[in-house]
């Protein structure tokens, strides 16, 4: 399975927090905080609950690491697309897909680019934060 998906195990623990949760709907097995279908949701290793009841690196999962060795030219392109994601809404769409392609180059994510999904666009801006933080440095951009 690729690691793009979380093993079994780790989705019935996802799963089974979800459905003890007050904000977990039976009739369409969704979150009421995020919207998002929990089957499909709590199968994606780069998710996480919103309120954090479960998190990527929960149940023995490793948290969602960079690729080793990012081209200097993906790591331009980043440098780019801060100022027009940093305040947490990225300013057009075309941004958005550009902020998901990157997320999915350095994360060796799967998120479609023209995806809506709130929990989405949070892991990828959230994806692109942590490297500038630990790997590029705000000093340097
Ligand atoms: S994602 Fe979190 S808040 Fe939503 S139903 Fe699951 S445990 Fe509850």
């Amino acid at each position: 399975m690729s690691n793009f998906f979380v093993p079994s195990e780790v989705y019935e623990k996802r799963i089974a927090k979800c459905k003890a949760c007050v904000y977990y709907k039976d009739l369409l097995g969704n979150c009421s905080i995020c919207g998002c279908f929990m089957k499909i949701k709590a199968r994606i290793s780069h998710q996480h609950c919103p309120k954090y009841y479960w998190k990527q690196n929960d149940f023995g999962m490793d948290s969602i690491r960079p690729s080793k060795h990012i081209p200097v030219e993906i790591e331009n392109e980043v440098r780019l697309l801060w100022p027009d994601i940093k305040s947490g809404r990225a300013k057009d769409q075309a941004t958005k897909r550009k902020m998901f392609e990157l997320y999915n180059l350095i994360y060796n994510g799967g998120f479609d680019i023209r995806s809506s999904c709130h929990s989405c666009v949070n892991t990828a801006f959230g994806g692109i934060k942590q490297y500038i933080e630990k790997k590029i440095g705000y000093e340097k951009l």
